[in-house]
């Protein structure tokens, strides 16, 4: 028997609408290869009305001009929507990306949540400081919406990286045009048919789901939009400063990585196991702050990849919906084939594969989008699969005997997002974190996110932060009011001519 698949339509001006040209994408559960939904393939009409609208709320609607309070009643709401349908959003998410259940509904679906819930129980004033300038001028610097904000967003962490720039960017007055990846859409319009139910004035915030670069690309040439924050890959990122430049916006760009774990033989074995196999394993090893490149000191090398080779091969691959499953499938078919591409280079580069590298064999895993999770060892830092981004679950090992080797290697890299040490002289890993050209170290841990504190890269992994204070300021523009308290007026500007 046919069932008809269900259908989600964009959120232009407050309205649930179907795209102009009626036409649908379908959204492929990545663990069978199956279409499980279809989602509204805006044009560049529809992204042209969603503009339009986020623009007349900015202008008209008195957004911008709404206390942080009350702004942050609409994010309450929307976290406590969120919190009402976590089951339910738990598994889309799974659905449409492959993340393992336990992801979906331990991290991605209650991080977004909180999100929200921070940003909108936010009590800090925007703006009002005053300037020590010399008297009788009185200076002041307010912090105010930057406009219309337009948000790009990635697949591999779409309700979260949505939750990521929606909330600071309503919070500080802004008005939002967003739009997902067409690989992992689902999840979001999902949240989109909510929005309503939040109370949101028509037009403050506005969902657009497309196929269509172009369509997306609309989003940032458009001269109504202020401001474009993205995450995705450098490659488009570059595309995106280029478009940007037309009409001289404000961007953020938050982009790929190729972070290096440093892993000193002082550390505590067993933890640095685990946390290394989260760095990189984790959602398939497709997360910007993949600990890609795990740097082993000598003194340990042998115990530690006995440990974390033997861990490796005992992971659970199955279906993502399985809440037995530790590892899922990949985003795509295209995809597995790019990584595929990059475990034949290491190889033909003479990196020794010690486990994993292929397409998984079990007649139950056939139709999704599998691959093994894969370690190289006897890597060296000029080899492909340790300079380019390969998103994806594959690890390249190489040796350092000191220090000094290990930052050095650490940092020859284009990218610098994130990186890790594992030491228990913390002194040690203050010094080597310093030295390290990144946006975030994590000591001892990996992957840990606050909303209280900013997430970046430099290099060619972009600029602008998320989260922390600096994430909220992105969203802001500063304004200066100066008053001249002088009887009269100054001289030098009353009386000049
Ligand atoms: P991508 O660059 O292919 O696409 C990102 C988004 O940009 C998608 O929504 C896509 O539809 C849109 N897009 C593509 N071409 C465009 C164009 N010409 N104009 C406007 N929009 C366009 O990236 P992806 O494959 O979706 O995601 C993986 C990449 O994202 C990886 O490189 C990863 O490191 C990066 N990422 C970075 C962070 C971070 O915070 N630094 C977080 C998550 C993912």
């Amino acid at each position: 028997m046919m069932t008809s698949l269900e259908k989600y339509n964009l959120l232009i001006d407050g309205k649930t609408q179907v795209p102009s040209r009626e036409k649908y994408f379908d959204a492929v559960n990545p663990s069978t290869g199956e279409v499980f939904a279809q989602v509204a393939d805006a044009s560049q009409e529809d992204m042209g009305s969603a503009i339009t609208g986020a623009r007349r709320a900015f202008d008209t609607s008195g957004w911008p001009q709404l206390g942080v309070k009350e702004r942050g009643q609409y994010l309450i709401k929307i976290a406590q929507l969120i919190r009402q349908e976590a089951k339910d959003l738990a598994l889309l998410e799974c659905l449409d990306t492959g993340k393992t259940i336990k992801q979906t509904t331990f991290i991605d679906v209650p991080t977004a949540a909180d999100t929200f819930e921070y940003f909108g129980q936010l009590s800090w004033p925007l703006g009002g400081c005053v300037n020590p300038v010399p008297d009788p001028v009185e200076s002041k610097t307010l912090r105010e919406p930057v406009g219309v904000v337009g948000c790009i967003i990635p697949w591999n962490y779409p309700l979260i990286m949505a939750a990521w720039k929606i909330a600071p960017a309503l919070i500080t007055g802004n008005t939002v045009v967003l739009k997902p990846s067409p690989l992992a859409s689902v999840s979001v319009m999902k949240l989109a048919q909510w929005i309503k139910a939040a109370g949101l004035p028509e037009g403050v915030l506005n969902i657009i789901s497309s196929s269509s670069h172009e369509v997306s690309a609309e989003l940032v040439k458009h001269p109504a939009v202020d401001m474009v924050s993205f995450t995705g890959s450098t490659r488009t990122g570059r595309e995106i400063m280029r478009l940007a430049s037309e009409s001289v916006k404000k961007i953020t760009l938050e982009l790929g990585g190729k972070s290096p774990n440093i892993v000193f033989a002082d550390c505590d074995l067993q933890t640095a196991v685990g946390g290394t196999l989260s760095a990189i394993f984790m959602n398939q090893g497709q997360m910007c702050t993949a600990g890609s490149r795990l740097l082993l000191e000598d003194k340990i090398y042998d115990a530690f990849m006995r440990e974390l080779v033997t861990r490796t091969k005992n992971f659970k691959i199955g279906p993502a919906m399985s809440y037995e499953t530790d590892f899922g499938p990949l985003i795509s078919s295209e995809h597995r084939k790019h990584v595929l591409n990059f475990i034949e280079q290491g190889v033909k580069e003479g990196a020794r594969l010690v486990c994993g590298g292929r397409i998984p064999q079990e007649e139950e895993l056939r139709r999704g989008f599998y691959l093994e999770p894969t370690i190289f060892e006897g890597v060296h830092n000029g080899m492909s699969i340790a300079r380019e981004e390969i998103f994806g679950p594959v690890l390249s090992v190489i040796r350092f005997s000191t220090v000094d080797e290990a930052v050095k290697i650490a940092n020859d890299s284009e990218y610098g997002l994130a990186a890790c040490v594992w030491t228990k002289d913390l002194n040690k890993a203050h010094d080597v974190s310093r030295r390290l050209r990144c946006g975030n170290v994590w000591i001892n841990t990996y992957g840990g996110f606050y909303n209280e504190a900013p997430f970046g890269g430099c290099k060619q992994s972009g600029f602008g932060r998320e989260l922390g204070l600096e994430g909220l300021l992105e969203y802001t523009h500063t304004k200066q009011i100066c008053t001249d308290l002088t009887p009269g007026g100054k001289p030098l500007v009353s009386a000049w001519f």
